[in-house]
């Protein structure tokens, strides 16, 4: 089948790749000529294990483009995905401004019926929105008569697991109440639908609330566990043994439920926001998300304030030596990370920091490049050096066995706030370290 992309961001550029990958053709569009110049030699803008490869074996092939001309993008396929950014405006709501601009793209280009599908995370309503939009362009252009249909076909991707996910979803979610366009999305998504039924047909209304419901739910059972932490941690009781017991309870499960720093990147932010702001649109005032949001603020702070307290409220000229920097592991999204958060209020409080991440080091260098307080490091040992204590905010699988005894030799002072619960504390307190987590009593 002939595919076109618009938006070649984390999403767009991992569907188009996928897709292209199981024999269909794809063009994917970009209005950022930069980023389409890269892909087409072959370089990818972010990080995604697996997706350089699959990026250019399928442009090899010449199963996958990339171009700036939507003219062409628009004239390609039957299926014309939206994946472009929809980030909060003003007010915390979804901005739709760049998925509307792409349904006008499309509109102004059509020549045949075109199925146009919301790919983008967007609030209910939306894809009426893009109905009108389109239609509007068709009746300024004299052509009426021009056939289409707007589906929502949310995305459920993971950073870091992107590519994997993709091609073994766990659900592909259809809205719209077209025969034609069903047909042609089951069509689409054959391949990937091999295994067992994963093809849930539905209104668009429901598909749409369905992304946000999704996002909504995992950033309440990180927000709940992370209330948790809090008690646990105040009551004397250890988290850890908390989540095993509650996770054995297959009504509840062991995914999702551990306590940390608060959750961040670029979707469970925004998009428990813009559905409250839906919410409170419609005069309905949604308590729970309100709750989840105000406790995931809080959290993104707990580890300074231990930090603050441990050094008795002060942290002038103290240096800290920060491991990992992306929101989580695996990816180089630095968007809502919690570890800006905490390396803003340490630098505020006349504090250094020196990091180190095994993929987000550019990302945080282009964030803040003009800070002098920050020393980017090219290994997690560099990060060490006479720093007063480690804090660690990410997870990444090279900070689960350190070499403690080096951690302790570079360190000026044998401290670790973990943000992470990696390590246990009462083994951490023998090898002589006085030792922070989540949830649990520090150890010393
Ligand atoms: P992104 O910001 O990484 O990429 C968006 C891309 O769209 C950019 O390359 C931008 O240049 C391009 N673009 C903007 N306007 C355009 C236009 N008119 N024509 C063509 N291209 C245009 O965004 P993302 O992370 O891929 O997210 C896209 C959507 O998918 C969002 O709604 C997001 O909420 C949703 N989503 C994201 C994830 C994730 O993990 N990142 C997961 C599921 C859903």
């Amino acid at each position: 089948m002939n595919v076109t992309v618009f938006g070649t961001g984390y999403v767009g550029l991992v569907q188009g790749a996928i897709l292209a990958n199981v024999g269909h053709h794809v063009v994917c569009v970009d209005v950022d000529a930069e980023k389409v110049d890269k892909l087409t030699q072959g370089i990818i803008p972010i990080y995604e294990p697996g997706l350089e490869a699959l990026v250019k074996e399928n442009s090899a092939a010449g199963r996958l483009r990339f171009t700036t001309d939507a003219a062409a993008g628009v004239a390609h396929g039957a299926v014309q995905f939206i994946a472009v950014g929809t980030p909060p405006d003003e007010d915390g709501s979804a901005d739709l401004q760049y998925v509307l601009k792409v349904a006008e793209t499309i509109a102004e280009h059509m020549q045949a019926h075109r199925i146009i599908v919301d790919k983008s995370t967007v609030p209910v309503g939306t894809a009426d929105k893009v109905r009108a939009r389109v239609a509007q362009v068709l009746e300024q252009r004299g052509e009426t008569a021009l056939s289409f249909d707007v589906v929502s076909n949310p995305e459920f991707l993971k950073e870091g697991s992107a590519v994997a996910d993709c091609q073994k979803p766990d659900r592909i979610i259809i809205g719209t109440e077209d025969d034609h366009s069903v047909e042609v999305m089951r069509e689409l998504y054959a391949p990937f639908n091999r295994n067992h039924e994963k093809i849930i047909v539905m209104d668009v209304k429901s598909a749409e609330l369905t992304k946000y419901a999704a996002n909504c739910m995992l950033a309440t059972k990180i927000s709940f566990m992370n209330e948790m932490a809090n008690l646990a941690e105040r009551l004397g009781a250890d988290i850890e043994a908390v989540r095993q017991g509650i996770g054995s309870d297959p009504r509840i499960g062991y995914q999702f439920i551990y306590p940390g720093v608060g959750y961040g990147g670029s979707c469970f932010p925004k998009d428990v926001q813009a559905l409250i702001r839906a919410a409170d649109a419609i005069d309905f005032d949604a308590k729970v998300l309100k709750a989840v949001e105000k406790r995931n603020y809080q959290q993104k702070t707990t580890l300074f304030e231990k930090i603050l307290a441990h050094f008795d409220g002060d942290l002038s000229g103290r240096t800290f030596a920060l491991w990992g920097l992306a929101f989580k592991p695996n990816t180089d999204d630095m968007r809502e990370a919690p570890s800006r958060v905490l390396m803003e209020a340490l630098w505020a409080a006349g504090a250094q920091v020196q990091a180190y991440d095994p993929e987000a080091m550019e990302e945080t260098q282009r964030l803040y490049a003009d800070r002098d307080v920050l020393s980017l490091c090219g290994t997690k040992e560099a990060a060490l050096k006479n720093a007063d204590a480690l804090v660690i905010v990410t997870d990444w699988q090279s900070f689960k066995a350190p070499d403690f005894d080096l951690i302790k030799q570079k360190l000026s002072q044998p401290t670790i706030f973990d943000g992470r619960n990696m390590y246990d504390p009462k083994r951490m307190a023998r090898k002589g370290f006085t030792y922070y987590s989540v949830g649990r009593q520090a150890a010393f």
